[in-house]
């Protein structure tokens, strides 16, 4: 497999790109927009938004498989293609549990793999005791579409907002327990074509406003926990025959258990600090994946590592040079730029990983609060 067709052309689009430089595959990209980030590392482009199935059917004719750098295509069309012969990885089956957050967590409790309570809305009040967490059930991504409601009354507005703002009825959301987590973890987990697995270092998520702030490689876990969380992967990965990376977020609660929060079938931010810090990137993992290559090690390198998000602050089209130029000035970073032309609030601009020499949960919250306090400095004056 030579040539890949990817649905998306984002950072994560970009970033397998540049993996795929180093195994000599090739990327055909279906994305809307001409200055998106992996319009200028793809081979070939489709431009086309990526719920366009008809449009994939013409990306299926430039290249020998197709994946996914986002869930928001329409799989019901793109069965069609597959019934036609086209090949996707991971194969649609495998996402078809996955797309929607409800029977994401039906799948996952039917497997018997620990998730929060869970329900639809039916009715006026909910089933849960307060505060409850709703989520839009599609089309959510970075914390857009959750939120955390502490009462009945905002519950009510909430709904009442959605309905007005996005013409959006109450089962369109998933409802679930807020859970008062210890901590956020995620893993990384890989399946090849011939069912070999792999899984990168469990790591400790930072979200802020539910979107992701920091990621610490490895998160500080008792060994029992890390084989749970391994085999959760290996459970996940079989059941699903997925092949490719897929993410899954957890909570970690203050008695130590853990819940699956949320799984995202591709290549995920959790797992960006691989690119610096593992032998093999989750985006190379990705690509040997879908081609049919054998899984490459995905052991660190290094004790420890930081990544650190680049959000955006303010509507703007700076390309914030100045301040990335001062990041790169701390030993041992790597700043990824993805090139986007405009800058929104909380828009994933960049990101930056720091490759630490002993494993020290201080050093690298001050490293990670040294880098904000370069990045968002003009927010903060
Ligand atoms: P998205 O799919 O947009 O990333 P998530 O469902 O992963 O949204 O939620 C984003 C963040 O919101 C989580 O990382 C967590 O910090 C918080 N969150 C989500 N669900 C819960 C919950 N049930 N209890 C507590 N916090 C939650």
């Amino acid at each position: 497999m030579k040539r890949v067709g990817v649905i998306g052309g984002g950072q994560l689009a970009w970033m397998m790109g540049i993996a795929g430089k180093k195994l000599g595959v090739e990327l055909v990209v279906q994305t809307p927009g001409k200055k998106d980030p992996a319009v200028e590392i793809a081979k070939d482009v489709i431009f086309a938004p990526v719920d366009d199935a008809t449009a994939t059917g013409e990306l299926a004719k430039k290249c020998d498989v197709i994946t996914f750098e986002n869930e928001f295509v329409d799989l019901q069309a793109l069965s069609v293609l597959e019934q036609q012969g086209v090949c996707f990885r991971p194969r649609l089956q495998a996402l078809a549990p996955l797309l929607d957050k409800y029977h994401q967590r039906c799948y996952l409790r039917d497997l018997g793999l620990p998730v929060p309570q869970f329900d639809l809305w039916q009715g006026e009040s909910p089933q849960l005791d307060f505060p409850v967490v709703i989520k839009a059930r599609r089309h959510g991504y970075d914390g857009q579409g959750t939120f955390i409601i502490k009462d009945f009354q905002t519950f009510k507005e909430k709904f009442a907002f959605l309905n007005i703002k996005d013409n959006l009825h109450p089962a369109d959301f998933l409802l679930e327990e807020f859970i008062p987590f210890a901590k956020e973890l995620a893993v990384i987990g890989a399946r090849s074509v011939n069912g070999e697995i792999s899984t990168f270092p469990i790591v400790e998520t930072q979200q802020e406003e539910q979107v992701c702030r920091r990621v610490i490689a490895p998160a500080e876990i008792t060994s029992k926990l890390a084989a749970q969380i391994d085999s959760i992967a290996q459970t996940l990965l079989n059941s699903l025959e997925f092949v490719g990376v897929l993410a899954i977020e957890l909570f970690l609660t203050q008695d130590d258990k853990v819940l699956i929060n949320e799984i995202a079938p591709r290549t995920h931010n959790s797992g960006h600090f691989s690119l610096d810090a593992c032998e093999t990137s989750q985006f190379e993992e990705h690509l040997r994946a879908v081609c049919g290559l054998p899984l490459g090690n995905s052991n660190l390198i290094c004790p420890c590592a930081i990544m650190v998000n680049l959000l955006g602050y303010e509507k703007s089209r700076n390309d914030y040079i100045t301040q990335r130029q001062q990041i790169a000035q701390i030993p041992s970073t790597r700043v990824h730029w993805y090139g986007k032309i405009e800058s929104r609030p909380g828009r994933k601009l960049g990101h930056v990983t720091v490759l630490l020499e002993e494993w020290s949960y201080d050093k690298a919250m001050a490293i990670a609060h040294n880098i904000e306090a370069i990045w968002y400095y003009r927010h903060s004056t």
